[in-house]
């Protein structure tokens, strides 16, 4: 069996995406994930199983398999668009690592075409898992939500100690080019005091290429009523611009990374 006929799950391909990685990219968004993030805005990807969603169009199936040369054929299509911005492949969910097997015959596949290649992860797996593509990775858009492990676990369903050390091991891999990404959410974790231990974290990792702060939004509430689930965040606002560059200037103070708000 070739890489192109390993078989996996997933509910979405969006292409010509500018805000995962660098340049014009086709984002692959793998079903399932470990967490339960509460202000999750695609929780269509947490379960690994097949859904329906209502929304406006309609009921919608979420999920399908596919092989991974059916998604190179949507991926290929764009590969001018890379060529001239920098751009390629990115794989999103839910969480890619979730789905190991099928990540890395994408990852390796997309290599092997010579399409440059990016994964938006927060790291959550066994080591010996990611090790296994980080060879075939050029972009890891790491997510580092919390540093205290049992508010991470408060907000999300599991304690955070895998993906520090996790995120300790990419960096020291000096396999691929690591950017730390953190969404920005009130009453999680949007004041100085939390941004700013975050921060002084991905200081102190090696060649970390940059600092991302994410704010909050409220895009997936539909998702959930169409899922047919309560959304815990429907009273939390969003943060305000000030805020977000309060934050920003906290990041840049507690760290030498280059900083900056959205991805
Ligand atoms: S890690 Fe990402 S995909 Fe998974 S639940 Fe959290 S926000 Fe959603």
């Amino acid at each position: 069996m070739t890489d192109n006929d390993v078989k996996g799950r997933i509910f979405d391909i969006q292409r010509y995406s500018i805000h995962d990685g660098r340049g014009i990219r086709t984002i692959v968004f793998l079903k399932g994930c470990v967490l339960r993030c509460r202000w999750c805005c695609n929780p269509e990807s947490q379960s690994y199983e097949i859904q329906t969603m209502k929304t406006q169009d309609g009921v919608k199936t979420v999920g399908r398999d596919v092989t991974v040369g059916e998604v190179m054929e949507t991926v290929e299509r764009d590969r001018g668009y890379y060529r001239r911005s920098g751009g390629g492949l990115t794989l999103s969910g839910g969480e890619s690592l979730c789905q190991p097997e099928f990540a890395l015959a994408l990852l390796r596949e997309a290599k092997s075409r010579g399409i440059s290649t990016a994964i938006e992860s927060m790291g959550c797996a066994e080591w010996s898992t990611v090790e296994k593509l980080l060879p075939y990775i050029d972009q890891y858009l790491l997510d580092i939500k919390h540093t205290n492990p049992q508010k991470h676990r408060e907000f999300t369903g599991k304690s955070n100690e895998l993906m520090l050390e996790n995120a300790k091991k990419i960096a020291a891999s000096g396999l691929t080019e690591l950017t730390v990404r953190v969404p920005v959410v009130p009453t999680f974790n949007a004041s100085r005091e939390e941004i700013a231990a975050i921060a002084r974290f991905a200081d102190a990792l090696s060649g970390v290429a940059g600092l991302h702060l994410l704010p909050y939004h409220r895009l997936g509430q539909d998702k959930y009523e169409g899922l047919g689930r309560e959304y815990s965040m429907a009273d939390i606002v969003p943060p305000s611009g000030e805020l977000m560059n309060e934050l920003l200037e906290t990041a840049k103070a507690n760290c030498n990374l280059h900083c900056q708000i959205g991805g």
